[in-house]
């Protein structure tokens, strides 16, 4: 458990000279207690001090890196419990588990589908982070063959998942490189497996037979001098894992508890493929932090990944676009002019529809700090002026032969004002970005 401010207080120099950036020594100690700062704050702090306090400012939940170079992910290191209060950090990283056993077409086969799980939405790449070579063959050999195989076909990050140390051993000699997460140290096999994980420095995943024994499992492994671990606390089921993982980050979090304060991993376990993505949604939404599936299959996955973006953006910064002009399809000067927000989800809604429609347009952006519309005109962010303005600077006059501009239906009330402050006529368009097509169709008169 982390130390109090007053017990911090004690090891720290008491020279009360505030180059930390509170006054005092004491008020340094009540936030480094409550990780708002950090130990390097203060220049004066002696090495055995710093040693001490170490644990203290360590963060409740480890930072713990899988892999190297552009794919490599990060886990962990979060600091709340719901999503509204900040943000959460890590997004939970995917990936999809492939038997040594399986033979070489049917094993290519399937890591070429892993690497295929890639989508676009809204302006934004989707795609999964782990290959998981599963260790059923049971031989050293064959495990490693089949590791060197994955390293060849794919980029993604690995996982190992075997309880042999020789297995292990024999497959790190192959990715060690590629720092892969090996996959589990148990209450039989953790010190030789913590040798490998050491050896090899690699992330090691604990897996205990129940949240209490990992607990126990996980102290074990610090005192050996490893800290580089993920969670799996062996829950027999969905539920339980809910109920572990919450317990899991609410410890760490709230009561500081070391040997919880580690990302977690769960493998999904269900082979009806709807239940096992709802399983998966599950651990994404509540607090698994590596997920490992077993059925690549894009329609179950892309949702889960949607899922994921939604959970893991933060919600004071919502995802935007450039505001501009942006030009749909192959423009000419008597193409329909919109008008929508920065909120990227609207942009690429109506961007959608346009093309939908096959008559090119312009789509005039305006900066809402990625609001969207309803919510940035009920801010006072969408209005009559700033969009007239918007019209004005925007070089649009030059490009179309008319001066019509269509606004969403669902603020048709901006109407008026909008003609006040600039000579362009406003057109109310649907409500919805679906009603795009139907509604350019009957009012837009083409060439
Ligand atoms: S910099 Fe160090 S010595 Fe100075 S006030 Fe902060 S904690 Fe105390």
């Amino acid at each position: 458990m982390g130390l109090t401010g007053l017990q911090i207080y004690k090891l720290l120099p008491k020279k009360n000279c505030g180059e930390c950036g509170p006054p005092t020594c004491l008020a340094f100690g009540m936030e480094l207690a409550q990780q708002k700062t950090t130990l390097d704050k203060c220049p004066y702090i002696s090495e055995e001090a710093k040693a001490e306090l170490g644990e203290a400012s360590a963060p409740p939940i480890r930072l713990i890196t899988i892999g190297t170079g552009e794919s490599e992910i990060q886990v962990g290191d979060e600091t709340e419990l719901f999503r509204h209060e900040k943000t959460f950090f890590h997004e939970t990283a995917i990936g999809f588990e492939v038997s040594d056993s399986l033979d070489q077409d049917a094993f290519l086969k399937k890591v070429k589908e892993i690497n295929e799980l890639t989508f676009e939405r809204i302006g934004l790449e989707l795609s999964v982070d782990i290959v998981a070579i599963k260790n059923e063959s049971g031989n050293a050999e064959t495990f490693a063959q089949a590791v060197s195989r994955a390293m060849d076909e794919t980029d993604k990050n690995l996982a190992l998942v075997t309880e042999d140390p020789e297995c292990a051993r024999a497959a790190l000699e192959k990715s060690a490189s590629s720092r892969p997460l090996l996959y589990a140290a148990t209450e039989d096999n953790y010190e030789e497996m913590v040798k490998i994980a050491q050896e090899y420095e690699v992330p090691l995943a604990v897996r205990g037979e129940n949240l209490e024994k990992t607990a126990e499992l996980s102290e074990k492994i610090a005192k050996l001098g490893y800290r580089e671990l993920l969670l799996d606390p062996g829950s027999s089921n969905p539920q339980q894992y809910l109920e572990d993982f919450t317990q899991i980050r609410r410890l760490a979090l709230r009561k500081k508890f070391r040997p919880l304060g580690y990302p977690t991993i769960a493998f999904t376990d269900n082979t009806e493929p709807y239940h096992e993505v709802m399983d998966a949604a599950l651990y994404v939404c509540k607090y698994g932090n590596v997920v490992i599936l077993k059925e690549p299959d894009p329609e179950e996955i892309y949702p889960l990944l949607v899922l994921r973006q939604n959970i893991y953006t933060d919600p004071q910064k919502p995802i935007q676009v450039e505001a501009k002009v942006y030009e749909i399809g192959e423009v000419d000067d008597n193409c329909p002019v919109y008008v929508t927000t920065n909120f990227s989800l609207a942009y690429f809604s109506v961007m959608g529809e346009i093309e939908a429609s096959r008559l090119p347009g312009y789509l005039l952006v305006v900066d809402t700090e990625g609001t969207s519309v309803l919510t940035a005109w009920a801010a006072g962010k969408f209005d009559g002026d700033k969009i007239a303005e918007k019209l004005k600077g925007s070089g649009l006059e030059d490009k179309v032969n008319h001066k019509k501009i269509i606004i969403p239906g669902h603020v048709a009330i901006l109407r008026a004002k909008i003609e006040d402050n600039c000579d362009w006529e406003v057109i109310v368009g649907p409500r919805e970005a679906t009603g795009i097509p139907s509604f350019i169709k009957k009012n837009w008169e083409q060439k």
